[in-house]
This record gives C-alpha cells, sequence and structure tokens, in this order.
C-alpha cells in the first residue's frame, strides 16, 4: 500500500514531467497503457533502480505486470492455500482475474529471473524495514517506518534531487530521526531485528547531506 509520502512522489513526478498521476503511476507498475517514450521519461526521472530490476522478468514475458509475478510465485509454493492481494482499482481485480483463471505455476527460468530480480532489488534497499509499524508509536514522535522509507527511496532510485526535496520540503521535522533518543523499546518489537537506533543516525546525516 501507498504511503502519504509516496503519493507525493508520484504528484512530483507527475508535476515535474507535465503528466498525469495515472500516467506515472502505470509507467512503475507496467500495468495499463503507457507509451515506451513515456515509461522511459518516468524512470529516467525516478531513477533507474526499479527500471533494472525488473529486466529479467520482462525479457521473459514484456507484457506482464508486477502483480502477476509475485502472485504466481507465492501461489507455486505448494504449501499455500490461500494468497491475499490488496487491490483499489477495476483493472487490478482483472489482472488478478487472469492470473488465477489460467494459472500457471512458476517455471524454473521465472524461477530463477525473480531470484535475479530480488537480488537486484536487495542490492539497492539500504534497510528491511516492512513497513508493518510494530515500532510505533516512537515517544519522541519520530515516524521509523516512515524515515525509512524515504530513505529506501533513496537507496532504490537514486534521485537525490527528488529526495532532497522530499526531505527538506515535505517531510515533517517533529518527525525526522534526529530527534531519535535511543530509548530501544522500537528495537525490541521489531520483527525484522532492524538496528533501527543507528540507522535512523546513519540516515539523518545522508539525507541532511545530499
Ligand atoms: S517494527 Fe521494524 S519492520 Fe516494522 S515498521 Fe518498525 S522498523 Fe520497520
Amino acid at each position: 500500500m501507498a504511503g502519504k509520502r509516496d503519493e507525493v512522489t508520484i504528484a512530483e513526478v507527475a508535476e515535474a514531467l507535465n503528466i498525469s498521476k495515472t500516467t506515472v503511476s502505470r509507467a512503475i507498475s507496467g500495468k495499463g497503457r503507457v507509451s515506451e517514450a513515456t515509461r522511459a521519461r518516468v524512470f529516467d526521472y525516478i531513477g533507474k533502480g526499479r527500471q533494472d530490476a525488473a529486466a529479467p522478468l520482462r525479457a521473459l514475458d514484456p507484457a506482464a505486470s508486477a502483480a502477476p509475478w509475485a502472485l504466481r510465485w507465492v501461489a507455486s509454493h505448494k504449501n499455500v492455500k490461500v494468497v491475499l492481494s490488496g487491490m483499489s482499482a477495476e483493472d487490478q481485480l482483472d489482472d488478478n482475474l487472469a492470473t488465477f483463471g489460467d494459472f500457471r505455476p512458476m517455471t524454473d527460468a521465472e524461477n530463477a529471473a525473480i531470484r535475479q530480480t530480488a537480488d537486484v532489488l536487495r542490492s539497492h534497499i539500504k534497510i528491511g524495514c516492512t513497513g508493518c509499524r510494530y515500532c510505533m508509536p516512537c515517544p519522541m514522535g519520530v515516524d521509523i517506518p516512515d524515515n525509512f522509507s524515504i530513505w529506501n527511496k533513496l537507496g532504490m532510485f537514486g534521485n537525490k534531487d527528488a529526495i532532497r526535496q522530499q526531505w527538506t520540503a515535505r517531510f515533517p521535522d517533529a518527525e525526522k530521526a534526529i530527534h531519535c533518543g535511543r530509548g530501544g523499546k522500537c528495537e525490541a518489537v521489531c520483527p525484522q531485528h532492524l538496528p533501527i537506533r543507528d540507522s535512523l543516525a546513519k540516515l539523518q546525516t545522508e539525507l541532511d547531506n545530499l
């Protein structure tokens, strides 16, 4: 699910390129009609991380969006009995019905492409925060997952100008990592066992120095 700051980013890209937010969203997700020229402009603006990550999947099936790959990968595990998918638009429902109406288990070649894509994504991500928000609320007011989200976007897309703008102009100062008091309650409940306190200090320095 997109957070409030993800929506801001889509709006920023749309404004910068003078195209609609829907077009930006379609270009990123691979769903819906978007010309290759427009898709290239969007990825040029936001950076190449996600485009490069999907390259092994596009090579096997240029028309498939990310959702069928994800759903087929999950459903191809023999112990998985139910797959849940969050949907917010009718074309997403159509996409999912097409995936499961004619279900094809993953082949070995497809699983290898998924592993390649996952390796690229992992290499770009700064920290493996899933956004579960179990660490919230922070007693110091720090929005821990949103700090990690913007840091990960920097790693994923590499667009320093867009991230600097978002960090300085749109991210509330009171929720920034700098207010961390190093109490550590967050780390005790984080299911990913993340080094939250040290990571907050690191990201604050990194984002302040873009
Ligand atoms: S508990 Fe851990 S994984 Fe969940 S939002 Fe907080 S930092 Fe991220």
